[in-house]
């Protein structure tokens, strides 16, 4: 009993902060992505839950779950302060990412933490069946439980990125730890699918100047955090979900979003096309950064929408 009055407290209190959070995004939609990344602590004191749900008796204990990424604005939970994305660009290639500047309604659509084994292959399903590409930041241990779901991510067109081995925070880790955590997952990766990895999203966006420069340095790899966030681990609600990425979607957006919960991927179908009636074009993480540019040279246009009804005739009723 005192476990279920835990889980149903537990959402609460991290309301406020979540709260504060999305309003601090939902005001800079327009405004370059601050890339200060902090993490309740709270959430790192917990088991994080990556494994696939099996059966509906996992269901009490992924709603209690702690988020699996979250960004609040309180100052005692601020862990680290990456660079602002000038500051980096001006000092050489830019190695971290909120979103991006682009000439065109490019977006990319992430989903973290799996693969799952009943639900990715049915998000792959909806991709395909739209010819839409995304990027998966996987979960070492289930990649390695799940190849066959990555090589046909891989075969589909879609980019996997490096979602650490067990999803701990890696700015609690120490060297060897992060070590161990980063190469784990990449080996099993490039085992399943004999790709290079080039991207990675540390869990819980907890990350610092000095760990993006180590990722870099070390393995080629560039750090993709997000600038649209729906919440889906906390809101359990496919219209709610679908309702917020498709309000904040913005050209050059990097769209956060988990394909374990069953909630995130019935909003797909819905999300997906309320999108490309939009007119956005969804392409993976290394071909929107590889499309960023300075923010001077980039116009900011609304997409155009692509399949706009057609009027009816004059007269017609
Ligand atoms: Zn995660």
């Amino acid at each position: 009993m005192k476990r279920l009055i835990t889980a149903a407290i537990l959402p609460i209190a991290f309301f406020c902060s979540c709260q504060s959070a999305r309003t601090q995004n939902q005001s800079q939609a327009s405004a370059p992505q601050p890339q200060v990344v902090v993490v309740p602590t709270d959430e790192l004191s917990r088991e994080p839950s990556v494994g696939p749900a099996t059966n509906a008796g996992a269901t009490a204990a992924a709603q209690a779950t702690p988020a699996q990424e979250l960004r609040g604005d309180s100052s005692d939970m601020q862990m680290s302060l990456p660079p602002p994305a000038t500051q980096t660009a001006s000092a050489g290639p830019r190695i971290s990412y909120n979103s991006c500047n682009v000439n065109g309604p490019y977006i990319a659509m992430t989903f973290d933490d799996g693969p799952n084994p009943e639900l990715t292959p049915k998000l792959l399903d909806m991709l395909k069946a739209r010819g839409i590409k995304a990027t998966f930041f996987v979960v070492g241990q289930n990649a390695a439980q799940y190849p066959e779901i990555l090589k046909r991510m891989v075969a589909e067109g879609h980019e996997i990125g490096n979602h650490s081995w067990s999803h701990p925070a890696l700015t609690k880790l120490g060297v060897d730890g992060v070590k161990k955590q980063i190469e784990s997952t990449n080996a099993a990766i490039e085992q399943a699918t004999g790709q290079k990895v080039t991207v990675m999203r540390p869990p819980y966006g907890a990350t610092s100047q000095i760990l993006n420069r180590r990722y870099y340095d070390q393995y080629g790899m560039k750090v993709i955090l997000w600038s649209v966030d729906p919440l889906d681990w906390k809101y359990r609600n496919s219209a709610r979900v679908s309702a917020q990425i498709i309000q904040s979607a913005h050209p050059g957006a990097i769209i956060l979003a988990h394909d374990i919960h069953a909630t995130t991927v019935g909003a797909m179908p819905e999300t997906f096309d309320a999108l490309l009636a939009k007119g956005y074009k969804f392409v993976t993480v290394s071909e929107l950064i590889a499309m960023d540019q300075p923010a001077q040279l980039v116009k900011r246009e609304e997409p155009k929408p692509q399949s706009a009804p057609a009027a009816p005739a004059q007269g017609a009723r």
